[in-house]
């Protein structure tokens, strides 16, 4: 229910070009998102960098409508790497494949996203395709499939609460291009294709976290990023990598910019390789209603800076 509403104003047009004129409501998104700028991403990035957190950087923006605004975001992912390789900082980037075009055409997005993952073998980093909603699970699959085996610098995210999702890391394990992020999921999904509880979600994560912490499929060169908050799970991946003698360059940790500063920095106190997701950019409103669907408490922060606004 609560998701439900939060995923659907993050689609509404009309509630994002009003909400987003309301300063308390940037005061609250900006807990979640560096800033507008390029240059507010990269210092969120150098100051995880000096707590021994290592960054993933994102442009935000999706669901871009003409050829202009697509080509527009590659060129903009561009000047991004080219300004990383200036100041010598190696963040991977994240990218939304609707931003990049994938509305317009399969083709023309998988050109657009071949140039960006070109560039960033270049400069010597790592592109992370983020999974939208089920609308778009098998295209970006598809394309990450067309490029993952030429281009082993790419990634892809999976979400646990789509029932396809174990066939599809099988899948992936089996062709040797298994470099996961493995997110729980923050769309909102029909219950013919998402698990709609959460006990269901949380129990399919695991399952899936612990098929590729596996050592079969560690041997055909799965790596899984565990994108999760949830200090549960984190407790448990933790305990089995000790048990199974996993080793370090098998497996991250990954969490959001904002979201349990405290885990991240303990965790990579503990020598965990520790990555963090930092959104920023203009783009912000969709993002941050994502956020809130999440977790009602953020209603309340919102609201706490309208009372002081
Ligand atoms: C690095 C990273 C990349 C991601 N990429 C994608 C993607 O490509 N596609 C996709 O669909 N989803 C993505 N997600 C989002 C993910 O699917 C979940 O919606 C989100 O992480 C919340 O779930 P959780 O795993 O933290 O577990 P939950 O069980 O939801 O939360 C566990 C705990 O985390 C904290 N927490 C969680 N969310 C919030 C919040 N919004 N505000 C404050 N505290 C919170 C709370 O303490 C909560 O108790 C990504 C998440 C991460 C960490």
């Amino acid at each position: 229910m609560w998701r439900a509403l939060f995923v659907s104003l993050s689609r509404n047009r009309t509630m994002k070009e009003r909400v987003m004129r309301w300063g308390f409501v940037w005061q609250a998104a900006s807990r979640f998102v560096a800033g507008e700028t390029l240059e507010d991403g990269l210092r969120a990035i150098r100051e995880l960098e000096a707590l021994g957190i290592r960054g993933i950087l994102d442009h935000l923006g999706e669901n871009v409508e003409s050829p202009a605004d697509a080509v527009r975001a590659t060129e903009d992912y561009l000047l991004a790497l080219d300004r990383l390789a200036a100041l010598g900082l190696r963040p991977h980037l994240a990218v939304k494949l609707t931003h990049l075009g994938l509305d317009i055409g399969e083709e023309f997005c998988e050109g657009n996203l071949q140039r960006v993952i070109e560039r960033a073998a270049q400069v010597g980093t790592v592109v992370e395709i983020d999974m939208e909603s089920s609308a778009y699970t098998e295209r970006t699959l598809r394309l990450y499939r067309r490029l993952a085996p030429r281009y082993p610098n790419t990634r892809v995210a999976i979400q646990a609460y789509l029932y396809r999702s174990r066939e599809d890391v099988e899948r992936l394990i089996e062709e040797g291009i298994a470099r996961i992020r493995l997110c729980k999921g923050a769309y909102q999904e029909p219950p013919h294709i998402a698990y709609p509880r959460k006990r269901d979600v949380d129990a399919s994560y695991v399952q899936l976290m612990e098929r590729l912490l596996s050592a079969e499929a560690r041997a055909r060169g799965a790596y899984v990023a565990i994108a999760t908050h949830d200090e549960r799970i984190i407790q448990h991946a933790l305990r089995r990598i000790a048990e199974w003698e996993v080793p370090r360059d098998a497996f991250e940790f990954q969490m959001l910019y904002g979201i349990r500063r405290d885990l991240q920095v303990s965790l990579a106190r503990q020598g965990y390789t520790v990555r963090v997701y930092v959104p920023y950019g203009t783009e912000w409103y969709p993002y941050f209603m994502r956020r809130l669907g999440e977790r009602p408490a953020n209603v309340w922060f919102v609201v706490r800076n309208l009372l002081r606004a």
